[in-house]
């Protein structure tokens, strides 16, 4: 069964209702990431979504559409603040997109501190209106772990025309409001993370919750193996009503994960003495569940509990932190937990 479609705010594009999120193919080999990107394209589906920061991701995707550009969105981001940056990171996404223009630009992660830098004289934001004049980039957005932030924007009638927000049956701020801001002004939705940065316990469930919002344009999954791509896209083709069992499943991982969830986004990053943030945060209720101690867990646990008890309480961390955790309140909790759970051996 063909992808459905669905228009892409005033952008104007049919973009099918699940594109392709690009983080997870630096993960993987050359080879296996040029087939994922290949299948996702068989299958139909028409939305690419990179970035300069994915390392790798571009040129690999560069690699697998090659051929077929003219039948594809390309869409990639930056996180460049100035404007001389922003064009030097469009000269080389090109580069690395074997492209000579994208369907959309983004400008990337954008929260209130940083909009103030970017929408200086200078700055990025009067750059990409230029690339957008020039036609190099045939369409503008932004993106945000920030509701608020976007809502805003979108708001007060900015010149994007998308903008991108994580949304989940978890993290549902966007429902609120922004993404029907978006609607009424005619704005795009992009909506990534709608696995919760994988830790939910059915991804096909996230996927119909998200799909099933008519006010999200556009799903971008990250999928790093053609079986995931071949299962979602099943997804996308099935009914998207949630059955007895899929409702029960949504209330368990709320009541599990609750207002702690940590999207594993790592923007909290660095911590001056080193704690792996979102591994003590999500390994009890996101790894251990979908994987079980292994020998790597079992290192890092154990390598991790001395940092985290030299945590010097700086608070760093969460004033970085898009979803405003609690982290230092919550480091010594999980850590706890984590160990208490390595004794044993056991899994939630
Ligand atoms: S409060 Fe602790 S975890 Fe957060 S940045 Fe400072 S040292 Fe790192
Ligand atoms: S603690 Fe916050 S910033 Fe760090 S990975 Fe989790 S959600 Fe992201």
């Amino acid at each position: 069964m063909a992808l459905k479609k669905r228009r892409l705010g005033k952008t104007g594009l049919q973009v099918t209702e699940m594109g392709f999120g690009g983080i997870p193919i630096q993960r993987v080999s050359e080879e296996e990431a040029i087939k994922v990107v290949k299948r996702c394209y068989d299958l139909g589906i028409n939305y690419y979504d990179t970035a300069r920061g994915y390392t790798t991701s571009e040129e690999r995707m560069g690699k697998a559409l090659e051929g077929v550009r003219d039948k594809v969105y390309i869409a990639t981001k930056s996180h460049a603040k100035t404007a001389k940056e922003l064009r030097e990171n469009l000269v080389t996404s090109l580069k690395n997109l074997r492209t000579d223009y994208l369907d959309l630009y983004q400008l990337h992660n954008i929260t209130d501190d940083s909009w103030n830098t970017i929408n200086a004289p200078g700055g990025a934001y009067e750059e990409i209106l230029k690339i957008k004049e020039e036609g190099i980039a045939r369409h503008i957005g932004v993106t945000s772990h920030s509701p608020t932030f976007l809502t805003r924007i979108v708001g007060e009638g900015s010149p994007f025309e998308t903008i991108m927000v994580g949304y989940n049956y978890i993290a549902l701020e966007p429902s609120k409001e922004l993404l029907s801001t978006c609607k009424k002004m005619d704005v795009g939705t992009i909506i990534m993370k709608p696995f919760g940065g994988g830790a939910f316990t059915n991804a096909r469930t996230a996927l119909k919750f998200v799909l099933a919002d008519k006010n999200a344009d556009c799903t971008i999954p990250g999928m790093q193996s053609v079986a995931e791509v071949e299962e979602n896209v099943a997804v996308c083709g099935g009914s998207l009503t949630l059955s007895k069992d899929e409702l029960d499943s949504i209330e368990i991982d709320r009541a599990a994960l609750g207002d702690e969830f940590c999207a594993a986004c790592d923007y909290c990053q660095p911590c001056p003495v080193g704690i792996p943030i979102s591994f003590v945060l999500r390994t009890e209720m996101s790894t251990l569940r979908r994987m079980g101690w292994t020998e790597g867990t079992i290192k890092q646990t154990k390598e991790t509990a001395p940092k985290v008890a030299a945590c010097l309480d700086c608070g760093a961390c969460e004033t970085r932190c898009p979803y405003q955790l609690p982290i230092r309140k919550l480091l010594p909790e999980k850590m706890d937990a984590l160990l208490k759970r390595l004794e044993e051996r056991s899994i939630p």
